[in-house]
């Protein structure tokens, strides 16, 4: 996908992803009880780094599109997936036939195939994630940036490979910041309109920039227009990564006005709330205004912001 898309482009391909069925539509989507965790916790979460002790509040956000809600009850969240504390053979992956890239090392566990994505962290109590999709783009990562640096709080970048590849000194600066870099393919393309072998190229060399670039390979990933399909699932998986949908969509690549954005934040606010917004693909000055209005309120409201911890 082009960065700068109209977002009539962008949206037409929304609705093309709504149209392949509820699988290609995150909000109908939520986790189901393919965790390994022997403790049982919210459907559709993940674990935040620094927990809450368990039993924490995990009633679902006042997602704007009901999606959160279609989350099941009863089923597990993954346990934080620790990394092998073998050393890092870094260019393991060269040696592989061929193809694929495979994170470097083949040094962690692996996480389970999932069927769907994880739409919020279970037991972190009043905490919340920022995500920011697309980049990183010159213009308004830094912005961003800026703003989490001032309130020194983590967050979440599903960067795009071919953006990242571009503007390789934004992606060290997430790293250095504290953020967590995600994998949100390469290209922007509708996953479930690609054969398999796309999908791993798509996901494969982002990976690849990125563990080149921060020395290790992206543990998250995100569909482009969250349309997941299976093949995505195991090439996640094979990756190395878990998938993370979102739980509150500030919509904000509509360009609905900033205080929109920052009313769909305040509004859908709520314990494990991961919240999607966009750092690229268009003009996102009101995503990055609206998050200096409310990054500020969230932590007044006494909302920890976090990141999920594999
Ligand atoms: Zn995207």
């Amino acid at each position: 996908m082009k960065k700068d898309q109209p977002s009539a482009g962008r949206r037409s391909l929304l609705r093309a992803a709504a149209a392949l069925g509820a699988t290609a539509t995150v909000g109908l989507l939520a986790v189901e009880g393919v965790g390994r965790s022997p403790r049982p916790s919210a459907a559709g979460t993940a674990q935040a780094t620094g927990a809450a002790p368990a039993g924490a509040p995990s009633a679902s956000a006042a997602a704007p599109s009901a999606s959160a809600s279609a989350a099941a009850d009863g089923a597990a969240g993954p346990e934080a997936v620790p990394l092998a504390g073998s050393p890092v053979n870094a260019t393991a992956y060269r040696l592989r036939p061929m193809t694929s890239y495979a994170p470097s090392a083949v040094r962690r566990v692996l996480p389970p195939v999932r069927s769907r994505p994880f739409l919020k962290l279970s037991g972190a109590g009043r905490a919340m994630v920022l995500t920011f999709d697309d980049g990183p783009d010159p213009r308004y990562t830094p912005g961003i940036l800026k703003t989490l640096r001032k309130y020194d709080v983590p967050a979440m970048f599903f960067i795009c490979g071919e953006m990242a590849d571009a503007h390789r000194g934004l992606l060290r600066e997430m790293a250095d910041d504290g953020h967590v870099v995600g994998n949100h393919t390469w290209s922007h393309p509708l996953i479930p309109s690609l054969p398999p072998s796309r999908i791993r190229d798509e996901m494969g060399r982002t990976s690849e920039v990125v563990d080149r670039e921060l020395g290790s390979a992206p543990l998250w990933y995100r569909a482009p227009f969250g349309a997941w399909n299976k093949h995505s699932f195991e090439i996640g998986a094979e990756l190395g990564m878990e998938p993370l949908a979102w739980t509150v969509d500030t919509l904000d690549w509509t360009e609905p006005g900033t205080g929109t954005i920052v009313r769909r934040v305040r509004e859908g606010a709520g314990p494990g709330v991961v919240v999607l917004s966009h750092d690229a693909g268009g003009d996102r000055s009101q995503s990055v205004a609206a998050l200096r209005s409310y990054l500020p309120w969230l932590l007044d409201q006494g909302y920890r912001i976090t990141v999920p911890r594999r």
